[in-house]
């Protein structure tokens, strides 16, 4: 077998029609409709031609200049490049921070963090999954330890105040006095405004904790500036790049370095967190540098510094502060009342629908986004929101205007649930029912989804025209 062989040289739409049909389908879906799902993003054509490069074939075990395989000279260059730049769009000396670009995505990366940084069983505060946090920051219930990070540490959440919507930094502190944990993480995944970060370093100080900020979110805004930094107060940063940044799927570990601080007796304290994080993600943790991906994160980072990319984020942050007037003119009820990031929390519980209703409703129109708990939610089962996100979008040259049609769109698709709902009760299998087989209903929906759809794809999409 080799290159003279058909099977290696024949494009994907000649050796695997059935798979290529998929990838068209799949890409005709993403024009089609309008992909509010806060932690989606099109990522650029030179990030997809590095995913597709020949990087992909290449083992490099071991960070530039430390391989366990011979033949990287090239690789060593472009994973170079790919640290450069990832402290640049971020500002960083590399005096004070390094950085790690080989973790696969950003739940490993996360768990590289804890790996080098804690002993099994030593104690970790995160916010609540319910409550906007990740589930690899600690996610458990009362019934199952779900995430690694609760099963191989001891986990405690903090919450947001059920009235505000907004973290309890005096709650924390106070259960982190009693919890003593050793590494407190500032960081969410659905959460509408920014984070105080000069408070976690107090409290995670008064605990002797290790402050790490999970920007994987909001990792685009904090690059162009638009909203407060981790970097000045935390001293691990991990990201990942596909969410906001607008880059591969794949993760990034940024940690501090050099001059911590000076004790007592005026010696110099030096970090030493610098080989605990490398060696947490190879070799601990991870084989092989997905090559490929590093040569995308290298470009992304690069883009990231550009003027366009700011102008991008303060769109992305316009359009969702938009989206949040519309809504709430419209008579939504948003957790916080506003945003300051990309991400709107719709409460629908004064309209009597369900997050699952909600959400069921609007993918029958094509409108991607995701049921999400709201402060006061009963049951984490059964939430009364939806997380709305408008980078996606903004990527495909949305402005405040459109975003106005966008609301409009989601309040026709729910005032349709409501009327469904009517004639179904409150069980979701009734209420799809009713939807797929009510005339009245189903041809309601039909309408507004080819609107949405005839809408969405005046718009265009970064990538390849046909995947
Ligand atoms: C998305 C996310 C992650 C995990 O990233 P994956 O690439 O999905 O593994 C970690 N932390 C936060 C805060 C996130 O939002």
């Amino acid at each position: 077998m080799g290159v003279s062989d058909n099977i290696m040289q024949k494009a994907v739409s000649d050796s695997d029609p059935e798979l290529w049909q998929l990838l068209k389908d799949e890409k005709s879906r993403q024009r089609k409709g309008l992909e509010m799902i806060a932690s989606e993003n099109f990522t650029s054509l030179a990030v997809l031609q590095c995913l597709s490069s020949c990087l992909h074939n290449k083992y490099s075990e071991g960070l530039p200049g430390r391989r366990y395989y011979g033949g990287n000279e090239v690789i060593d260059k472009v994973e170079i490049l790919a640290q450069q730049r990832s402290l640049e769009a971020y500002g960083l000396s590399p005096e004070e921070w390094g950085v790690n670009v080989q973790p696969y995505s950003g739940s490993p990366a996360n768990f590289a963090v804890y790996t080098g940084l804690l002993q099994p069983h030593d104690r970790i505060m995160g916010l609540d999954l319910p409550d906007g946090g990740h589930l690899t920051h600690g996610f458990m219930n009362a019934q199952k330890k779900i995430s690694a990070s609760s099963i191989f540490f001891e986990s405690m959440p903090y919450k947001v105040d059920q009235q505000t919507g907004l973290i309890d930094y005096d709650k924390l502190a106070e259960n982190a006095r009693l919890f003593k944990p050793k590494l407190i993480i500032a960081g969410i995944s659905c959460y509408s405004r920014t984070l105080d970060y000069k408070r976690f370093r107090q409290i995670a100080d008064e605990n002797g904790a290790y402050l790490m900020g999970d920007m994987a979110h909001i990792s685009g805004l904090v690059a162009a500036g638009v909203i407060p930094s981790p970097f000045e107060y935390c001293d691990v940063v991990s990201t990942t790049t596909h969410k906001t940044l607008r880059g591969p799927r794949a993760g990034v570990i940024f940690f501090r370095k050099g001059q911590k601080s000076i004790d007592k007796n005026g010696k110099t304290v030096m970090y030493d967190i610098e080989s605990k994080i490398n060696d947490a993600v190879f070799p601990s943790l991870q084989g092989g540098p997905h090559n490929h991906a590093i040569a995308a994160i290298a470009t992304a980072m690069k883009q990231a510094t550009t003027p366009a990319f700011r102008e991008y984020q303060q769109q992305v942050v316009a359009n969702a502060r938009q989206l949040c007037s519309s809504l709430q003119g419209l008579g939504y009820e948003i957790v916080t009342g506003g945003t300051d990031v990309h991400m709107v929390l719709v409460s629908l519980a004064n309209f009597k629908l369900s997050g699952a209703k909600a959400e069921f409703i609007l993918e029958e129109v094509e409108i991607a986004c995701n049921k999400n708990t709201v402060p006061g939610d009963k049951s984490p089962m059964n939430p009364s929101g939806i997380r709305l996100g408008t980078p996606a979008l903004t990527t495909r040259g949305f402005k405040e205007n459109d975003i106005v049609q966008v609301a409009a769109f989601i309040h026709s698709a729910l005032s349709i649930a409501i009327e469904a709902q009517k004639l179904s009760g409150p069980k979701l299998v009734d209420f799809k029912e009713v939807v797929h087989k009510n005339d009245v209903i189903s041809s309601k929906i039909a309408q507004l989804k080819e609107e949405v759809e005839n809408f969405a794809q005046n718009f265009p999409l970064p990538g390849y025209e046909e995947y």
